[in-house]
C-alpha cells in the first residue's frame, strides 16, 4: 500500500516538466492520477503509459486552457473517464501546475503576453478549483505551483511574477475558505528547474548553466523530480498541520 492508496489525483500540465513528475510520483505512491495536458497528446499518452507499466494506475484529460469553455471541457472529460479507474468519482489532490513563463522586461511585455499568463497561470487554476470545490472529498489537498520569482525580484519575468504571486494568494486565502472541510491549500515555489520552460536560455548555454546553479545554495539547476517529492508531501497525511503555506523549492536560491 503507497501513501495515496485508494486516493485521486488530477494534474494539470502533467504531460511534461514538472507536472510529468509530479503525475508520475503521485502515481508510485497509489494515487489514480489523471494527467492533464493541453498540446501535448502523445506526451501525456506516454506519462501514462510509464505510469501504468509500473503498475500505477492513470488516464490522460485534455483541456486546452484559455480556449472557450476550458473547465467544462476538463471537468467534463475528468468525469466521464474517472469511474473507469477509480472505484469511486471525486477528487482527492488537485494539483495546479500547467503554466506559461512569458519573458520580458516591463517595457518589453506585449498585452497578449500578459493576458496568456493571467489565463493559464491565474484564470485557469482559479476556475479550475471552483469547479473542483464540488468534486473535492473532505480532507483533501490543493497544491498549487508558484515559483521562487515571488520571493527574487526577477526582472526579466515580471508579469510572470506577478501572476505567481497571486497564486500564493490564493492559496493564503482558499486555505482558509476551505479550512472547515479539512481540506489543505499550499504553493510549491520551485527555483529554475530543467523542463521546456528555460530550454531556450538554459539547455546547451554553459554559460546560463552554470550561473543558474550558482543561484541554489546546493550549486546545481533543480530537476523535476525536486519538486515532485514536495508536492508529493503536501499530498500526503504527513502534511495535514500545513495550510495557507508557500513552500520554498529553489534549493536555497539567492538565500
Ligand atoms: P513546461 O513548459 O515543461 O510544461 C508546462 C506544462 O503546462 C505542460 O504540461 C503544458 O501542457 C501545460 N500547459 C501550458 N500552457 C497550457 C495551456 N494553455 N493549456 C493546457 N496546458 C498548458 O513547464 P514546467 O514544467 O517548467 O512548469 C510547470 C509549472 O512550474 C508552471 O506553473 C511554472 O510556472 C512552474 N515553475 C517552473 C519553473 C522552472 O524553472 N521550470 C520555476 C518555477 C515555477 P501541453 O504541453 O500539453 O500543452
Amino acid at each position: 500500500m503507497g501513501a495515496l492508496t485508494g486516493r485521486t489525483a488530477l494534474v494539470t500540465g502533467g504531460s511534461r516538466g514538472i507536472g510529468r513528475a509530479i503525475a508520475e510520483r503521485l502515481a508510485a505512491d497509489g494515487a489514480t492520477v489523471a494527467v492533464h495536458y493541453g498540446r501535448s497528446a502523445a506526451a501525456a499518452d506516454e506519462v501514462v503509459e510509464g505510469i501504468r507499466a509500473k503498475g500505477g494506475t492513470a488516464f490522460t484529460v485534455h483541456a486546452e486552457l484559455g480556449a472557450e469553455g476550458d473547465v467544462a471541457t476538463l471537468w467534463e472529460s475528468f468525469d466521464r473517464q474517472v469511474l473507469e479507474h477509480a472505484t469511486s468519482t471525486g477528487l482527492d489532490i488537485l494539483v495546479n501546475n500547467a503554466g506559461v513563463t512569458p519573458r520580458g522586461e516591463i517595457d518589453e511585455t506585449t498585452a497578449e503576453a500578459f493576458e496568456e499568463a493571467v489565463t493559464v497561470n491565474m484564470r485557469a487554476p482559479f476556475f479550475l478549483t471552483q469547479q473542483a470545490l464540488k468534486r473535492l472529498r473532505d480532507g483533501g489537498r490543493i497544491v498549487n505551483v508558484s515559483s521562487g520569482a515571488t520571493r527574487i525580484a526577477l526582472t526579466d519575468i515580471i508579469a510572470y511574477a506577478m501572476t505567481k504571486g497571486a497564486i500564493d494568494a490564493f492559496s493564503l486565502t482558499l486555505a482558509k475558505a476551505l479550512g472547515p472541510r479539512g481540506i489543505t491549500v499550499n504553493s510549491v515555489a520551485p527555483g529554475i528547474i530543467d523542463t521546456d520552460i528555460n530550454a531556450s536560455w538554459l539547455r546547451g548555454n554553459e554559460a546560463a548553466e552554470r550561473s543558474a546553479a550558482e543561484l541554489s545554495a546546493l550549486g546545481r539547476v533543480g530537476r523535476p523530480e525536486d519538486v515532485a517529492d514536495v508536492v508529493a508531501f503536501l499530498a500526503s497525511d504527513d502534511a495535514r498541520w500545513v495550510t495557507g503555506q508557500v513552500l520554498d523549492a529553489t534549493g536555497g536560491s539567492q538565500l
